[in-house]
């Protein structure tokens, strides 16, 4: 027997109109803020994700799915969607359209992280990424069309926002940290003080628990905004407020990626464990440019479809009924089966879900699987309807028969 690998997970058959549910809505939002569907390959380069997502950052230290391919060149299963969706739009000379190209995506992710709730080696993201707007307006929408994602799954979330300013302030607050973490060094781990020199921001954003208590007292990013930065958080934040979106501005927030500017923001649940965030984002008005093109202001974000799965779950979310089909046509005997294999046929021809038998049971039997199917309409074909050109229909939950002439089954069945 061989087994799944470990940190995937499989969807079974009972259970994929839940993701199909969660996409569909994820589908909608995007259609209602006008945003175009992206498709990018599983693999990238590897090096798109070292400067994409950035060397000092966990994704790319630890969590990559990185091989060399038969040709010898070093290719990444994608770890996240946004580096993939800034290579496509700057390869397909994305630049020249009207501005903003407003994108989503449905993928799955790959990182090579410790198996635990809400933490898989494959796991899917639906995301968004806007490009060419710089206006904090841009910002609020895109946390609106999060809080609507999952207002509409019926979920329950907080959202947590924060600026983590542009390279003029971030200059400045970076000094401020290095002053704040030198004396405590020792203390840390290694990726920290690896991080203290490259990229002191990311000291912030570390998982284990002694760094993150001498982080808890660093000073705050947002005392050291420049007044470009103020302002745009300042009209952020107004805008929301006037949208009715409750937020509370957490200033620990850097999030995963290196090239992120200004806003951040997160959409966290106290429901799902240790691993809250079900969605993240936020601005990388420097990503463009690191890539080699011409800078360009973006804003994205991506939320991990088990974690709200997840969460939906384990608090009852409602999920709508799995499709069912219409009905089930039994078969008698060996010529009434043929018979009622196309009467299936025919129905499904003309789009009505129907459902007949492929495996000799009985007719009481039959009528026990339709039952189980959960089917509206349960049809009986014996040697009397075949012989009258007739069937009987029932319907499952008033129990009532009627006689219908074969020609007008689908008149019967559509007549509600
Ligand atoms: P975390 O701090 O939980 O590791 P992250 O900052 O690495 O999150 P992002 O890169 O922002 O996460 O990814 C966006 C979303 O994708 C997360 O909020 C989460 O819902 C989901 N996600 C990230 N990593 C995983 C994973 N290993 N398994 C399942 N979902 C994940
Ligand atoms: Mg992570």
């Amino acid at each position: 027997m061989i087994n799944i690998p470990k940190g995937t997970k499989d969807v079974l058959p009972s259970q994929s109109y839940k993701w199909q549910y969660v996409e569909n809505t994820a589908r909608e939002v995007a259609r209602v803020f006008n945003l175009k569907e992206i498709r990018t390959p599983v693999f990238e380069h590897t090096e798109l994700f070292t400067r994409g997502v950035g060397d000092t950052t966990d994704v790319v230290n630890k969590e990559m799915y990185t091989f060399e391919d038969k040709g010898g060149r070093s290719v990444t299963l994608k770890p996240e969607g946004t580096a993939g969706a800034a290579r496509l739009f700057i390869e397909n000379g994305l630049a020249s359209s009207p501005m903003p190209v407003k994108t989503y995506y449905i993928t799955p992710c790959f990182r090579y992280e410790r198996p635990q709730a809400g933490r898989l080696r494959e796991f899917h993201q639906f995301g968004m990424e806007i490009f060419g707007a710089e206006s904090f307006t841009q910002d609020a929408e895109v946390i609106l069309a999060a809080s609507s994602f999952l207002e509409k799954l019926g979920v329950r979330t907080r959202l947590e926002i924060n600026s983590i300013g542009c390279k003029t302030c971030r200059a400045e607050y970076n000094a401020a940290l290095r002053k704040y973490f030198a004396p405590h060094l020792d203390g840390m781990c290694p990726a920290c003080r690896a991080r203290f020199g490259k990229n002191p921001l990311r000291m912030l954003d570390c998982k284990e628990e002694a760094c993150k208590k001498i982080a808890a007292a660093a000073p705050a990013i947002t005392d050291y905004l420049c007044a470009d930065c103020a302002d745009h958080f300042a009209g952020l934040k107004n805008l929301l407020t006037a949208q009715g979106v409750e937020y509370t501005v957490n200033p620990r927030i850097v999030r995963g990626l290196d090239y992120y500017t200004k806003t951040v923001f997160e959409f966290v649940s106290d429901a799902i464990g240790a691993q809250g965030t079900v969605c993240g984002g936020g601005r990388y008005d420097g990503l463009l440019e690191e890539l080699g093109a011409s800078p360009l202001p973006a804003i994205g974000f991506a939320a991990g479809i088990e974690r709200l799965l997840l969460l939906m779950e384990n608090t009852s979310a409602a999920f709508p009924e799995d499709g069912k089909p219409l009905i089930y046509v039994a078969g008698l005997d060996d010529a009434c089966r043929a018979e009622a294999f196309k009467t299936v046929c025919f129905l499904r021809s003309k789009g009505i879900a129907a459902e007949t038998d492929h495996t000799g049971r009985s007719v009481k039997a039959q009528f026990k699987y339709a039952d189980k199917l959960g089917v509206k309409f349960v049809a009986v074909i014996g040697g009397d309807e075949l012989a009258s050109g007739e069937i009987k229909i029932k319907n499952m939950s008033s129990g009532e028969q009627t006689a219908v002439k074969c020609a007008d089954i689908y008149a019967y069945l559509t007549k509600e």
